[in-house]
């Protein structure tokens, strides 16, 4: 198991990115999960390990710069360098413009985009060395824009930009950087969101559903495949992409 190779999925207590933690075990790979919660990291870790994988979960707020370096250090020693990182860490904090506070403004920016960069910063040292490397940034529809989301639009658009500049920088490497951006996928952030606007998650599975060229909302493994497909080895000469998982075609 010394070719093991160590994955680093963050946000992965839940969700989108509990799918993607538990596809790169089923892939083979080592996994560690990061999220605000130790005990419920520590928990999708566990599951990982019930499934005959090798995972560890640790609390981390990827938005703060001493604790993404901590953590990074963390999983070097207790799992081993990590070549392969999910930056899938999210919130929202959805509002019309007129209405957003400077705070809302700022939480979304930090973990999305603040995150992504002190992640990357620091796992990217442990891809050179090895000369292999793959990043997979969450992106989202909402990139493309999306009423009461100019915060949350604006950093999955800035995930875009950075995803081609690491493709640039890091590509000499063996590094690959690719941003995955879904359309409705049925997590606990798109449950929330149907909360706040007054309606059942049901309902707005349905209407979202009308809506999507393939007649269904996504569930969190279609995202875990693209990924998977990402950081697999032969996937080598495809960087800086940005792959829509939204059901149908997006411009
Ligand atoms: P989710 O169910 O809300 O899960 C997000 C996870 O990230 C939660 O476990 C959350 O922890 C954790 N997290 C939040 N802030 C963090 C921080 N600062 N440091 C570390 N972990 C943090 O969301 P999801 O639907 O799976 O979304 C995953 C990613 O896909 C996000 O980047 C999201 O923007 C993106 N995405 C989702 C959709 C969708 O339709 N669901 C569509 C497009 C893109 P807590 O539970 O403690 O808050």
């Amino acid at each position: 198991m010394s070719h093991q190779r160590v994955a680093i999925v963050t946000g992965a207590a839940r969700g989108i990115g509990e799918a993607i933690a538990r596809r790169l075990s089923r892939d083979g790979l080592a996994v560690a999960v990061i999220d605000l919660d130790e005990n419920s990291a520590v928990s999708a870790a566990e599951l990982i390990n019930a499934e005959g994988g090798r995972a560890i979960g640790l609390a981390a707020d990827v938005a703060v710069e001493a604790t993404v370096e901590k953590a990074v250090a963390e999983i070097v020693e207790r799992v081993g360098a990590p070549t392969v990182l999910v930056n899938n860490a999210g919130i929202l904090r959805d509002n019309l413009l007129f209405k957003m506070s400077t705070t809302e403004w700022d939480s979304v920016i930090d973990v999305h985009l603040r995150g992504a960069f002190l992640m990357t910063r620091a796992v990217q040292t442990h891809m050179v060395e090895a000369r292999f490397g793959r990043i997979v940034n969450l992106s989202s529809s909402s990139a493309l824009g999306n009423r009461g989301q100019a915060n949350y639009a604006a950093a999955k658009a800035g995930l875009q930009g950075f995803t081609k500049t690491l493709a640039l920088e890091l590509g000499p490497f063996g590094i690959t950087a690719n941003a995955i951006a879904p359309g409705f996928i049925a997590t606990a952030m798109t449950e929330a969101t149907a909360e706040r606007i007054g309606t059942t998650f049901e309902e707005l599975k349905a209407k979202g559903a009308a809506s999507i060229p393939v007649r269904r909302v996504g569930e969190p493994d279609d995202v875990a495949a693209a990924a998977s497909f990402f950081i697999r080895e032969e996937a080598s000469f495809i960087s800086g992409q940005v792959l829509y998982v939204a059901g149908g075609p997006l411009n």
